[in-house]
């Protein structure tokens, strides 16, 4: 049991939602563990490393627990900081969400003791605060705590460090016989066992052991960037490297759909996967994946456990993973049966220790990159194309077109003139798209494909949103029925009854020629071109 789904842990409906709300997919493993108990009344050692949720493992029981009614001081929680003590305030208000009935409140250090002194008297069932400050309260009996039934001690590492350990002891003399005691945190020294010998009865242990590693040996790469800043990022990233199959992993479900999205209003093949699917619809997916139809699959952590695909060329960690083991195991999907596979990951602004933190556990390099400027992109796709014509070449049957380039060289050009203006032709035309494409800073769903200007045409299909259609599924029929891919089309424009889609020139005739016969959403579609060509 490493990992449990909060709605299968007895919780109250609101809590449940809140913690959905809160983007949690899964329980962590100590909080898998740990809830259960706490919420039995056991007193719990709770052993975890920095980040895997400590937090919530005792909030969500404790918070349980506060007999709403009872307006009087119920749990008492200390922390190290007031920088922790308002973070975990912070984090037991996200999961009051829906319960407007409990009152917490924060006190430490710093902040006018006077205000403090009355927001205490309006009464709080839950005070998180720093040693120094409580036991400043309890002398004033500003803070009474004959009522409290559960007292934790989070990061206890860190406030024995700080040299909390006299005041701790103070606090918890003072604490009537009858009570809960948590103690959370990411080491466990001597002097803590002394502490919990002392004042917990029958603890159960619980430690949350680090996993041993192993890094797959592959390329990987962090890109510093802004929040605002990641589409760009991963579309570049996704033209430069024109993968088959790319895996762009997410921290939580709603950041999977906003993204899978975006990419497809961009023309992207995109499909998301998370834990809200219904297996059908994962099958669905998993399938077009599988044969080829999708080229990136977003997915959060959870969703990606268990599939099993060889082919991914490159992985993306839009979010910064979690966890160093969440970072193995995804990156741990490219590189696959000897291939070449890259990882890059995302990084914003603090999140570099996050990252720092990453490599230490792993053992890796993770190396920064620039992200590819514009003429990195087209220098890549040039290099590719130079690579597609150096196989031509090698695979022969090239008779009729040699007869060609005969017939230019009768009228005194070189072979070499011939080679340059095709590669001229040939580069303009795939690069070009490309250049409107992420020029544009600003764009927005599939606009920055129709800047391809005139060499677009404009068709009209008789169906529209009132057909329940989307953007992604003319991009879909026409990927499949005429072999288009999304990438090349331009602009999207959906009506109630009708919509229009920008085709570039060359593929007019087959999308029209594959639409002949086709169905959308089940209704047959009558595609035609639109009148006038468009710009
Ligand atoms: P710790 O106290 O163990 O260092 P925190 O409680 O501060 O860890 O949690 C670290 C981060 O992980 C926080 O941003 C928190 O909101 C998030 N988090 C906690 N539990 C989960 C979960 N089950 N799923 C996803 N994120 C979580
Ligand atoms: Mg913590």
């Amino acid at each position: 049991m490493e990992h449990l789904r909060f709605e299968d842990m007895n919780l109250s409906p609101e809590i449940c939602q809140a913690v959905l709300d809160m983007g949690f997919e899964e329980a962590t493993p100590i909080q898998s563990q740990a809830i259960s108990v706490v919420m039995e009344g056991r007193d719990v050692i709770g052993q975890s490393q920095t980040g895997t949720g400590k937090t919530a493992a005792f909030g969500i029981p404790c918070l349980e627990r506060i007999d709403p009614e009872d307006r009087r001081l119920q749990a008492l929680i200390l922390c190290p900081t007031r920088e922790l003590a308002i973070q975990v305030s912070e984090e037991f208000r996200k999961l009051l969400k829906y319960r407007d009935n409990i009152r917490v409140l924060p006190i430490y250090g710093g902040q006018p003791i006077d205000r403090q002194i009355l927001a205490l008297k309006k009464g709080a069932q839950v005070v998180i605060g720093t040693p120094g400050r409580v036991i400043d309260h309890m002398r004033r009996r500003t803070l009474k705590t004959d009522s409290v039934q559960m007292m934790i001690l989070d990061e206890a590492d860190e406030m024995l460090d700080m040299g909390f350990r006299e005041d701790i002891e103070t606090i918890l003399v003072k604490i009537p016989r009858e009570h809960q005691t948590l103690l959370f945190s990411a080491t466990l020294s001597p002097e803590i066992l002394d502490i919990t010998k002392r004042f917990q009865q029958d603890p159960v242990f619980i430690k949350i052991v680090r996993k041993e590693l192993t890094v797959p040996n592959i390329e990987q790469y962090y890109f510093d960037v802004k929040e605002k800043r990641k589409l760009d990022a991963l579309t570049r990233l996704i033209d430069m490297y024109n993968p088959n199959l790319a895996m762009v992993f997410c921290n939580t479900k709603k950041r999977v759909d906003d993204l899978t999205e975006l990419l497809q209003g961009r023309g992207y093949f995109a499909e998301g996967l998370h834990g809200d699917l219904k297996q059908a619809q994962r099958d669905k997916v998993m399938q077009k994946f599988r044969n080829g139809t999708i080229e990136i699959l977003v997915a959060t952590d959870v969703a990606a456990r268990g599939i099993d695909v060889d082919d991914i060329d490159i992985v993306v960690n839009y979010d910064i993973p979690q966890d160093e083991e969440y970072y193995v195991h995804r990156i741990g999907r490219t590189g696959r049966a000897g291939k070449a596979g890259k990882a890059f990951t995302f990084c914003v602004g603090k999140e570099i220790y996050k990252l720092r933190d990453i490599m230490r556990f792993t053992k890796t390099k993770i190396l920064q990159q620039k992200l590819p400027t514009l003429s990195d992109v087209e220098e890549m796709k040039t290099t590719l194309f130079l690579e597609k014509v150096k196989e031509t070449i090698t695979e022969g049957h090239l008779t009729k077109y040699i007869h060609l380039v005969d017939r230019l060289m009768e009228e005194d050009f070189t072979s070499i003139d011939v080679a340059a203006a095709l590669l001229k032709l040939q580069l303009a035309n795939i690069n070009s798209d490309d250049i409107d494409a992420i020029d544009d800073i600003n764009f927005n769903g599939t606009e920055a494909y129709g800047g391809s200007g005139e060499k677009m045409v404009r068709l009209f299909l008789n169906a529209g949103k009132k057909n329940k259609i989307r953007t992604k599924d003319i991009v879909g029929a026409i990927a499949n029925e005429a072999g288009v891919p999304g990438k090349a089309l331009g602009a999207i424009d959906l009506f109630d009854t009708y919509s229009f889609v920008d085709v570039p020139r060359e593929f007019v005739q087959d999308v029209l020629y594959g639409m002949k016969n086709a169905k959308i959403k089940n209704k047959k579609v009558r595609v035609e071109i639109a009148g006038k060509m468009k710009r």
